[in-house]
């Protein structure tokens, strides 16, 4: 998956890779989708959901930009895979799920694998960002957005970055929004397919 997927594509940075190569993706998904934990591929997962294609968890990460003990803030926790990889990079992970049960089984999970002490993972819109404790330096929306959400916008901090897709609900655009000198700078990275961001200032 690291070679041919991710360093193949063009994936560049070594942490991410060694993050990417780190983390047991099989303990993530489904019971029946275990033989296809590492295909090219998204897969479903539980109510309705997925968990990204390697490849894409893998660019956002790199466009993120996670410094070791930096803090992160997730929405759309999913399986918990992504807060997985971004506790591998170092980082100190708060994660936000709209959905309880999904919630609840990828704290299971991350508990499983000893990564629990770096992800708090938090039932709330996510949409509506984190205000409790903003600023934020690093965002990461891992569901499409109509547009990009004004709370993470207002609570992204100085010199802060934002990966989010936004588009439809079937197609998006990835976006990495920086702030830097007061100004933000939104800058399209590439096409993608995400499930929406339902809130309110997501889908509604
Ligand atoms: N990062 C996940 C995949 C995310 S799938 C992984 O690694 O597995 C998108 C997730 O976003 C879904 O679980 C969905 O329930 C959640 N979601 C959608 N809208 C949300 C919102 N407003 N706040 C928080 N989570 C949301």
């Amino acid at each position: 998956m690291v070679e041919r997927q991710l360093r193949g594509r063009g994936i560049t940075d070594e942490r991410v890779l060694a993050a990417m190569g780190s983390v047991p993706r099989e303990r993530f998904v489904p019971p029946d989708l275990v033989a296809r934990a590492y295909d090219d591929d998204a897969l479903p997962i539980e109510d309705g959901q997925s968990i990204s294609q390697p490849y894409i968890v893998a660019w956002m990460t790199e466009l993120l930009d996670v410094r070791p003990g930096g803090r992160v803030l997730e929405i759309g926790t999913g399986t918990g895979y992504q807060a997985a990889v971004l506790a591998a990079m170092g980082a100190s992970v708060r994660s936000i799920e709209r959905l309880p049960a999904l919630a609840a089984t990828a704290r299971e999970r991350l508990a499983a694998l000893g990564v629990d002490q770096a992800v708090e993972v938090v039932v709330a819109d996510g949409s509506l960002g984190d205000p409790a404790t903003a600023p934020h330096a690093r965002v990461i929306v891992t569901a499409g957005a109509p547009s990009l959400p004004g709370p993470l916008l207002d609570q992204l901090d100085e010199g802060g970055r934002l990966v989010i897709p936004i588009g439809t609900v079937g197609q998006q655009q990835l976006v990495l929004v920086t702030r830097g000198g007061g100004r933000l700078t939104e800058r399209p990275v590439g096409g993608c397919s995400f499930v929406p961001l339902i809130g309110a200032a997501g889908f509604r």
